[in-house]
């Protein structure tokens, strides 16, 4: 074998058994670079007699060729390798089950609202809002709540610093007022919303929800308070037997007044530890709107009544889903509202 094919068989081979790029690069400079073997020899090509001179350089310049044939061939085979590499790293397992995105939920307290508020919309009432940061007229004295009258200190209010005559609503009343003064009867309504007291243990909270209803036009009389509400709590908690009594109570606002019951929905009425072993869930208070109430916003007294009750959405919530601690809805612990998906 001659000495330029003894080249070529080197060059094939030592780039063959090369693994990585930086190397092959090494021993393409040895054969072709500036110094390299092949390039020495074409050098030597001007030391040749003239005839000589062509069929050399031929066989060197084929000789170059097939060596960077070898080269370019082990440049892909490297590069081809590397992409497997890389693939087999990079792989997924399409057989893993997947991590998905987390799915929020509304709060039960708000789940609760909205069927509240579904409820009511469905026999004609309207859904009313009104501000948090209340006056003293609309939290009290519209509702039959005079200065220094001792049903004011039923309440243990929040008052605003700098703020004389200004506090948080103790109740969702004031909404009433509101609506009253700008809507003329017949009037239904229902006052959702947060209202807040200096209090706090395992069944109140600073803040809370209330709900209030309101139904005012002629001829409107407690027999339609026990209808309407009633035949809400049934539906509210899908039970048709479900029943109430309504005990006699006081609130400045109403005369008569009434505590509303109802049978405990976890014993059906035969006495458990929720109801106290009695049958019974005090669940809203309610009563006939007193007539100063209507006064108060220039509703005719003589000629129009009305009823009103108030609920707490937070117990309706803790009953519905069976939660014994209502600090609980407010704490934001995710382990607990995520169960309400
Ligand atoms: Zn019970």
């Amino acid at each position: 074998m001659s000495e330029i094919e003894q080249l070529v068989a080197q060059a094939t081979a030592e780039f063959s058994g090369i693994g990585d790029a930086a190397a092959l690069e090494q021993a393409k400079a040895r054969y072709l670079g500036k110094s390299g073997s092949v390039t020495e020899l074409l050098k030597g090509l001007g030391k040749l007699a003239p005839e000589e001179r062509k069929s050399a350089g031929a066989a060197i310049n084929s000789a170059k060729e097939r060596i960077e044939a070898a080269l370019n061939a082990r440049r892909d085979a490297l590069r081809h390798a590397a992409l497997e590499e890389q693939l087999k790293v990079e792989a997924l397992d399409i057989t893993l089950p997947g991590r998905g995105l987390p799915t929020g939920g509304l709060h039960p307290v708000t789940r609760t609202l909205e069927r509240i508020e579904a409820l009511f919309r469905s026999i004609g009432f309207d859904v009313a809002d009104g501000p948090e940061i209340e006056d003293d007229f609309h939290n009290f004295t519209a509702l039959n709540t005079p200065e220094n009258h001792p049903a004011r200190s039923m309440h243990d209010t929040f008052y605003l610093e700098n703020a004389p005559g200004l506090l948080l609503r103790t109740h969702t009343s004031p909404i009433q007022v509101r609506y009253m003064e700008t809507h003329k009867p017949p009037i239904r309504v229902i006052a959702p919303g947060r209202v807040y007291r200096v209090d706090s243990d395992a069944t109140h909270s600073p803040m809370f929800h209330q709900v209030e209803g309101l139904w005012i036009d002629e001829d409107v009389s407690f027999a339609d308070l026990k209808g309407v509400f009633t035949d809400f709590l049934r539906n509210f908690f899908e039970k048709p037997d479900l029943r109430t009594r309504f005990r006699p109570s006081f609130f400045p606002f109403t005369e008569p007044s009434a505590e509303i019951d109802m049978s405990c929905v976890f014993c059906d009425g035969n006495g458990c530890r929720v109801c106290s072993h009695t049958g019974w869930l005090e669940i809203a208070g309610s009563g006939m709107v007193h007539p100063n109430v209507l006064r108060h916003v220039g509703i005719d007294s003589e000629k129009y009544t009305g009823f009103a009750f108030g609920m707490g959405p937070d117990r309706l919530t803790m009953l519905r889903y069976g939660v014994n601690d209502l600090r609980l809805f407010f704490d934001g612990d995710l382990r607990f509202l995520s169960q309400f998906r």
